[in-house]
């Protein structure tokens, strides 16, 4: 027997024009006052802003947000300072690689571009760190211009709006990018404010759980609440367990080497986790990812360099 085929394309017969002025109209009343957001935040700020809200919840992004930017206001001073000093001030943010990565953009920025963001799509993918995801929500957000910007939050409105699911994949397929390239409006201002208007979307009205259809813009239109919201039915979708995990540990390991202004002893992050497979385990990982710099003398500490 032949399984069923899930839907890959759209669903609704809603198109994109038929979105765009409402969504937007709402993002124009509803928006959040974000400080990245302001007209004179500048591509620095956008680019710390989308660095940090990747994986974290924008209540515990902007105090660190705008500790960062006060002491590196431009990407030349983070460029001075060494990596550690990114994980340090990343504080409790999570997944800190993202500290790393920032701080290699910085780097580059400074070497190649005069300490200047760039403007130029394909110079922002080509900075270390920066994938498709940031590129393009630098070059809209800062640049106003027209790409693609997908989120899981836009993701989570087009699967319902337009595809007629629940939920999109798990990882973002090329239908996905098909559907948001051809939901993309033509002119270039509408296109970005498209972009952070979709995006704010699904991070208020069409959240993951308990969604307000009833506050949507869309929602006479929307594909997935006009065919009953039938449930998801794909692959089980990914969970955000953290207790117990290596992450954890991690996350403690380093939090003694942010609070220590000196190289620690062994002893020192042992005393975080018991269990000693996985504490070394995470260790670890933590070195390889160069989080960690080990020393000589069994002493570890934020990588300098
Ligand atoms: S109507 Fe409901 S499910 Fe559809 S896009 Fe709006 S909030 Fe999401």
């Amino acid at each position: 027997m032949t399984a069923p085929t899930r839907p890959t394309g759209p669903l609704s017969d809603a198109s994109g024009e038929d979105l765009h002025t409402p969504v937007i109209d709402w993002f124009d009343e509803h928006a959040r006052d974000l400080p990245w957001r302001h007209p004179d935040a500048g591509a620095w700020a956008v680019m710390v802003s989308e660095f940090m809200l990747q994986q974290t919840p924008v209540n515990r992004v902007l105090p660190v947000y705008e500790q960062w930017l006060a002491r590196w206001p431009r990407p030349a001073d983070l460029a001075k300072d060494a990596p550690g000093e990114a994980v340090r001030a990343w504080g409790r943010l999570g997944y800190p690689r993202r500290a790393l990565r920032l701080h290699g953009a910085a780097v580059a920025i400074t070497e190649r571009h005069g300490g200047d963001v760039p403007t130029d799509h394909a110079q922002l993918l080509a900075l270390p760190g920066i994938g498709e995801y940031t590129a393009a929500a630098v070059a809209s957000f800062a640049y106003g211009q027209r790409h693609p910007v997908l989120d899981t939050n836009v993701r989570r409105v087009f699967a319902r709006a337009v595809t007629g699911v629940q939920y999109p994949p798990n990882a973002t397929t090329a239908a996905e990018r098909r559907l948001a390239r051809a939901l993309l409006p033509e002119s270039e201002s509408t296109a970005a404010r498209w972009a952070a208007a979709s995006m704010e979307l699904g991070a208020l009205v069409c959240t993951a759980k308990n969604e307000t259809c009833h506050r949507c813009p869309i929602a006479a239109q929307c594909a997935w609440r006009l065919a009953g919201k039938p449930e998801h039915d794909g692959p089980p979708r990914k969970g955000q367990t953290y207790a117990g995990t290596d992450r954890q540990v991690r996350g403690k390991l380093l939090a003694v080497l942010r609070e220590a202004h000196v190289p620690v002893p062994q002893s020192a992050l042992d005393r975080v986790w018991d269990e000693p497979v996985q504490r070394g385990r995470a260790l670890d990982g933590l070195v390889a990812d160069g989080l960690v710099e080990p020393l000589p003398g069994g002493l570890y500490r934020l990588p300098l360099t």
